[in-house]
């Protein structure tokens, strides 16, 4: 199990992995670091087509290579059993769904087929709307295919009305997640949650506070440049500082000691207002359109 160590999982690397060079800065600025697991996307559900879809099969063999010289783990996206059996054949490390692909029960179907009997961790990330019988729903078809080291990414809900990040957090619904899955570690991506860099610091504070298991953070050498989530990454040296900041193996000490049933369930309460705010705040602005 990736999670035994009992410390906070941390998981960073760019949100596409783009050439052979970008992949060497990643994996040598991390060494020693904090850093478990190194992301990197292979193949990318980009919104928009025409866009850059990742660089596929090629990137597969960059990191096979990579890993003759460097012991690192590392973690990729699947969205169809084509690219488990890819990445399986170049002996990627762990898996994760995206947002996209949790809101398809059929998706989830013929990916969880395609792990059946193969030994490998899976994050499930939430799915864009926000409905967690979805994101359970993923989760219990990849444990009915016999995967027993699942871990959740919260990273935002798509919602119709403006609001200062990209992915609404709605810390309610990963909240309520926990409390049913106690066993699943819950990690928190807050470069897709804010969509901007600027707001990485307090979105990861906050999911430490509230005794989240890891972080998710999208880390390129070069952010202005990238190919895909340019506002949203961090360099290493700012991701590295991000980290000594939170000092979240101190704070999930203190956080696993104090935090009681009862003090879960004001944090849920204590969301849930929020979100009612906002979204009272939003149908305030509509009405004073009419
Ligand atoms: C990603 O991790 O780069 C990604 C595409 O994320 P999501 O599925 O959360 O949109
Ligand atoms: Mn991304």
């Amino acid at each position: 199990m990736i999670k035994d160590s009992g410390k906070p999982i941390v998981i960073a690397g760019p949100c596409s992995l783009e050439s052979e060079e970008q992949l060497y800065k990643i994996v040598t600025s991390f060494n020693n670091s904090r850093v478990n697991i190194i992301r990197a996307g292979i193949w990318k559900p980009r919104t928009t087509p025409n866009s850059f879809e990742g660089i596929g099969e090629e990137g597969l063999k960059w990191i096979k290579n990579l890993k003759k010289e460097f012991d690192f783990k590392i973690a990729v996206e699947v969205g169809t059993p084509r690219h488990v059996e890819l990445a399986l054949k170049y002996e990627i490390d762990v898996l994760w769904i995206g947002a996209r692909t949790t809101v398809s029960p059929f998706s989830i179907n013929d990916i969880a087929d395609s792990v059946k009997g193969v030994n490998i961790p899976i994050l499930i990330k939430n799915p864009i709307n926000p409905d967690m019988a979805l994101w359970i729903g993923a989760v219990e078809r990849f444990r009915n295919a016999g995967i027993r080291d699942i871990m959740a990414i919260h990273r935002g809900f798509s919602v119709n009305y403006k609001n200062k990040y990209r992915n609404l957090p709605l810390w309610s619904i990963p909240l309520r997640f926990k409390a049913q899955f106690p066993e699943i570690p819950m990690i928190c991506d807050p470069s897709h949650i804010s969509g901007d860099r600027k707001l990485i610091y307090e979105i990861a504070k906050k999911s430490i506070d509230l005794n989240y298991d890891g972080l998710m953070i999208e880390v390129h050498p070069n952010p202005q440049e990238a190919l895909s989530d340019a506002n949203q990454q961090l360099t290493p040296d700012d991701f590295l500082e991000l980290i000594a900041s939170l000092d979240i193996d101190k704070e999930r000490r203190e956080n696993t000691e104090n935090m009681s049933r009862i003090e879960q369930i004001r944090n849920e309460i204590y969301e849930l207002d929020n979100e009612i705010a906002v979204a009272m705040e939003e149908r305030r602005l509509l009405e004073n359109l009419i």
